[in-house]
């Protein structure tokens, strides 16, 4: 009799109650929460885990093994796919557009000098401006290009 109670109390979790799997670790905040936005317009059921930790003391977020990527038992291959698609374009997009080479690295770029005014400016627009000063780097060439962003759409 208690046991169909308890079944209704699993209706609050959308999985019925089962466990999630981490299938990615990541030490960007950023990077995370693109991941996480493109498994959930698939529809995993995903979160992340120690994503505060992170964000408050990196330091310690060495430590713990940084940001989880924890996706529902029963959907862990699909999300899995996902994620190859994701790298495989990723791939594409950071593809070196003068040579054609996949040799390529984002570094941090020199051309942006911070001072005061960049700080602040980085501050009001939050940590997307982070992103912009990296830059694509082929160690073929030894042409740099900005990275593509995949261009989130939420509403
Ligand atoms: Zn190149």
């Amino acid at each position: 009799m208690s046991q169909n109670k308890e079944e209704n109390n699993e209706l609050s979790s959308p999985t019925g109650g089962q466990g999630f799997i981490p299938i990615q670790y990541f030490t960007n905040y950023i990077d995370a929460n693109i991941v996480l936005g493109r498994l959930e317009e698939d529809g995993i059921i995903c979160w992340l885990k120690d994503e505060n930790t992170v964000t408050i003391d990196p330091i310690l977020s060495n430590a713990i093994g940084g940001i989880k990527l924890m996706v529902a038992e029963n959907q862990v291959e699909r999300a899995r796919g996902i994620l190859q698609g994701i790298q495989e374009l990723q791939g594409e997009l950071n593809r070196c557009p003068k040579c054609g080479s996949n040799n390529v690295q984002l570094i941090s770029s020199p051309r942006k000098a911070i001072n005061w005014l960049s700080s602040i400016v980085t501050f009001l627009m939050g940590s997307y401006a982070v992103a912009v000063d990296k830059t694509n780097h082929c160690f073929d060439c030894d042409h740099e290009f900005d990275p593509v962003i995949p261009p989130q759409e939420l509403d």
